[in-house]
């Protein structure tokens, strides 16, 4: 307790690289959907570390499977398998359209993978010459110097040119402009199958029949960047299971591991099979404690009981947010799916959606934004009805000081 309470905010600033611009206070402990600062301050969670922990904080699944694996085998490299990755894998192939699963840390590493392995059927399919990338508009895909640059948003890319080449980028929901970009020369498209960080904006399914249809008949491998949006964020295992189109190639990751570092990329036989043997790799990717953790997390999630549960809570977001804002008079649009929601600020109050965050951990929420003019919320999946009231109260209370200010 002594080491913790010498630690400060400022520290941050002392020590730190200073790309983030962390809250001033510092969560020390949390448990379900609440967390505690180093006051003893107390918040509700509905940011959920960025999409990230499904089952909300130091839930007992998740516990038991991290410390029952840390007394067996952490880590062994890829020169040697493990029970616990096979495990994993067993379940991602039987629930869902893939074949084959290759894991990593990361949702970036997991787009580096799907991107690099999109070059290389490109090439073997159709020539040195089949390599372009289509993208989209605000699109997010990760911070490598690859997957920034297939990310559609210049600012996070701009400063570190040379970019590697042959990646455009399109207008989203656009199908007509997809289709005069997608070539021969074309090996891929990567879409997310509901826009995240670019403000939680959801594809149209024409937009996607159209895409598949497409890169079917153009020989294109189309990617699902799930890393947001799988692993029951939507209400469903995976949001293209929302869709009735299947992708090729599917990231995910974020979810994934509850918490826990983990990313994997799926794909069919067919594509699997272009990689061979060192054509890509990692050291850590599908470890035995992330692994152990992620297959827990996922069995857990993957049930009537949760799946439904985040449609309920959906729900009850939408009709708890649509009141506020009756009184409130402060978003244009509610949306997104499942435990992924978007409230959209009216244009009077454009910009100021980072203002409104940090009133709401003032008032004891946490919430993220996404992007400078809505607010997003990707709770905990298994979040209870007493939490989401609480917060939503407790977020109304933010919302009237944020209005008046
Ligand atoms: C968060 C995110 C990523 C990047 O994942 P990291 O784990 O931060 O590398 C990629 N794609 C989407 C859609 C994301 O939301």
């Amino acid at each position: 307790m002594q080491a913790q309470d010498q630690i400060t905010r400022q520290n941050f600033d002392d020590w730190m690289v200073p790309v983030f611009s962390p809250a001033e206070f510092i969560l020390v402990r949390g448990e379900g959907s609440r967390v505690w600062d180093q006051q003893e301050k107390e918040y509700i969670d509905f940011a959920g570390g960025i999409a990230v922990n499904s089952l909300g904080h130091a839930h007992p699944v998740a516990i038991n499977a991290l410390t029952e694996q840390a007394k067996k085998l952490w880590h062994v490299s890829n020169v040697y398998t493990n029970e616990p990755v096979l495990r994993l894998a067993k379940n991602l192939v039987e629930n869902t359209f893939a074949d084959k699963v290759f894991f990593c840390n990361s949702g970036a590493e997991a787009n580096e993978a799907a991107l690099k392995l999109a070059r290389k059927v490109g090439l073997k399919v159709g020539g040195e010459h089949k390599n372009h990338i289509v993208s989209f508009k605000n699109s997010f895909h990760g911070r490598t110097l690859f997957t920034v640059t297939a990310g559609g948003q210049p600012k996070y890319s701009q400063d570190f040119a040379p970019l590697p080449k042959g990646i455009e980028h399109i207008e989203y929901n656009d199908l007509e402009a997809a289709k005069a970009a997608i070539t021969e020369n074309t090996c891929a498209v990567i879409v997310e199958p509901i826009q995240g960080e670019g403000g939680v904006v959801p594809a149209n399914l024409e937009f996607l029949k159209g895409l598949r249809e497409y890169c079917t008949e153009k020989q294109v491998v189309l990617i699902f960047d799930e890393v947001q949006t799988g692993v029951g964020r939507t209400g469903s295992l995976y949001a293209y299971m929302n869709t009735g189109v299947v992708p090729d190639i599917l990231t995910t990751a974020k979810a994934l591991g509850g918490g826990f570092p983990i990313g994997a990329m799926l794909t069919t036989d067919h594509f699997a099979n272009m990689y061979a043997v060192g054509d890509h790799g990692t050291t850590y990717g599908g470890n035995p404690l992330a692994s152990a953790v992620a297959n827990a997390v996922f069995e857990f999630v993957n049930t009537e009981e949760v799946l439904q549960g985040v449609q309920n809570s959906h729900k009850q977001f939408v009709e708890g947010l649509q009141k506020i804002s009756q009184t409130a008079s402060i978003f244009d649009e509610i949306r997104g799916q499942g435990l992924l929601i978007g409230a959209v600020l009216k244009p009077e109050f454009a910009g100021k959606a980072g203002e409104l965050m940090k009133l709401a951990s003032d008032y004891g929420v946490l919430v993220l934004v996404a992007g400078p003019n809505v607010i997003r919320f990707a709770p905990s999946l298994v979040i209870s009805e007493d939490e989401i009231n609480e917060g939503l109260l407790r977020f109304s209370k933010a919302v009237h000081h944020f209005i008046k200010a």
